[in-house]
């Protein structure tokens, strides 16, 4: 058989600085730049990418596979009109020279929010499923921070979900996908769907599947799966994304319509009753500071994620509040990565290994309140950007970071870690490139929320979840949002959102903060009836 594949993955926060243009695609931002037909099998083979996942399934069948586009760009507010029509017009243009097709993948993330469409990944399965018709199966892998709408479930045939937090299964979700379409293009589909919407948002930092309740909630949902002999899937959900769907979702498809209800209802009274265990406790930077110079040592480092600066959720890591902290401590053996900084980076790569110099770091992108960290810094050792990934989120990647840096304070002796190209601190790749071994330090401090865990958490004593300026906030209620469903509770057992014209009628003169206790909505005890689809 024959199978066209494709995709385009952004993750949007709508509350970040900056746009993702086109050329954030083609550059790609960490993960590999944007390809065009034949290309794209060279340009991701052995990486941990659903793509990759999935063009190794679908070969190993002895199917033909025809690349389509693929791009990807790093989390950050809305991908512009013109990188949106470009790559979905080329994957369309080049998926009808293709067709006839006996089906279609999309890599896809299921969170891009554009300029002129809320929900990027409904309307690309959309145009697609308009093109290829509705004989033709479709089926796409999302992230598991994909906030799943009514339309992607209506145009897809299926679409299946990362079950890990750090996503170390981004292939292996591929592969299934590409299993699925497999299934459905031989008339062993199945054809009847269940879709639910739960009731409350989660922060990033306690989705991880390391721990609980996700941990449970996977493996109960692969139990669900052999015992009802379903495809099931659940979406934790990218709280950052200010439209109606914005939210957390489970799917489920089953020989029929019962099936499938009985199934998701299963797994959704689980959702349900774990809403207090997705609570998240925050530290100060300063008190998670002088945590860390006390615990941990050299062998077995406290790392400090510095969650609301995160490029993967729409950071510019460029954030100086942790570094501020670790300086004015004068924390020992303490380096913090990544800042992304290219003057910085630019700056010490002029000057050269060994000189001493005047910097101003970091704060670029007018995070409102960020001031530079100014002080004199040695260049301990410069770096290329050039390396490839070796932890088990990010093995194979082939990183193009620009010039980069390890700066050491003069005072305090903290290290930093600069890069001129924006990447999530999620590999140790990232900061042995300049010389440092995370293992050897006491404080290792990550702009990264989750995906760190993946290689730090085997080295690391303790792990805290920082509270330091950035527009990716921890809590989802501390947004300032406008456009979510009402009803909806913007954290575990939080207050409801109330669309900001009744907020302002029920409560004049307050601000959200002030009327939030108004709108507290217990936790539902029993599960609704799941919204039976398609
Ligand atoms: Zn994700």
């Amino acid at each position: 058989m024959k199978f066209a594949v494709g995709g385009m993955q952004h993750e949007t926060n709508t509350f970040a600085p900056t746009r993702a243009d086109l050329d954030a695609f083609v550059k790609g931002g960490g993960w590999p730049t944007i390809q065009y037909g034949d290309s794209l099998f060279q340009a991701v083979e052995g990486a941990n990418l659903p793509v990759a996942g999935a063009i190794t399934c679908l070969l190993a069948g002895g199917h033909k596979v025809v690349p389509l586009a693929w791009a990807a760009a790093s989390p950050s507010a809305q991908v512009t009109r013109e990188a949106f029509e470009t790559i979905v017009g080329s994957l369309l243009e080049r998926l009808r020279d293709a067709m006839p097709v006996d089906g279609v993948y999309l890599d896809l993330h299921g969170a891009m929010v554009c300029e002129h469409v809320d929900d990027g990944e409904g309307e690309i399965l959309a145009r697609v499923r308009k093109l290829v018709g509705a004989g033709v199966p479709v089926v796409a892998s999302l992230d598991l921070h994909a906030n799943v709408t009514r339309r992607m479930i209506q145009c897809a045939d299926a679409v299946t979900i990362y079950r890990t937090y750090p996503h170390v299964d981004m292939a292996a979700t591929g592969a299934r996908a590409a299993q699925r379409l497999l299934d459905i293009a031989r008339g062993r589909g199945l054809a009847s769907k269940a879709f639910h919407v739960f009731d409350y948002l989660t922060p990033l930092p306690s989705q991880c599947t390391f721990a609980e309740p996700a941990k449970r909630i996977y493996e109960l949902l692969k139990q669900i799966e052999r015992e009802h002999r379903v495809w099931l899937d659940f979406a934790p959900g990218f709280p950052m994304a200010d439209f109606a769907e914005c939210q957390m979702t489970a799917v489920c498809y089953g020989a029929g319509e019962q099936q499938a209800r009985e199934a998701l209802s299963v797994l959704v009274k689980a959702v349900e009753e774990a809403e207090p265990d997705f609570a998240l406790t925050l530290w100060t930077p300063a008190d998670a500071v002088a945590h860390a110079a006390r615990r941990g040592e050299p062998g077995a480092p406290v790392v400090l994620a510095d969650t609301q600066d995160n490029p993967g959720a729409g950071g510019n890591g460029d954030t100086t509040g942790l570094l501020a902290a670790m300086i004015e401590a004068r924390a020992p053996d303490a380096v913090l990565g990544l800042l992304i900084d290219p003057a910085g980076a630019a700056q010490a790569h002029r000057l050269g290994e060994g000189a001493a110099g005047d910097y101003r770091l970091g704060a670029t992108s007018g995070v409102a309140g960020q001031e530079p960290v100014t002080g004199r810094f040695v260049v301990e050792r410069l770096g290329d950007g050039h390396f490839t990934c070796t932890g088990p989120m990010f093995k194979g990647f082939r990183m193009n970071l620009g010039p980069m840096a390890l700066l050491r304070e003069q005072r305090s002796g903290v290290r930093v870690v600069l890069a001129s190209v924006k990447c999530q601190a999620a590999d140790q790749e990232m900061f042995r490139h300049v010389g440092i071994d995370p293992v050897r330090q006491r404080i290792v401090a990550v702009k990264s929320s989750v995906h760190f865990r993946a290689h730090f958490q085997p080295i690391a004593r303790e792990i805290l979840v920082v509270r330091a300026p950035g527009p990716a906030l921890a809590d989802p209620a501390d947004f300032p949002w406008r456009n979510l469903r009402p009803g909806l509770r913007l954290r575990p057992l939080g207050p409801a959102f109330m669309p900001p014209a009744t907020r302002d009628l029920a409560t004049p003169g307050t601000g959200p903060d002030q009327a939030a206790p108004l709108n507290i909505k217990p936790p539902r005890t029993t599960p609704p009836d799941p919204v039976p689809y398609g």
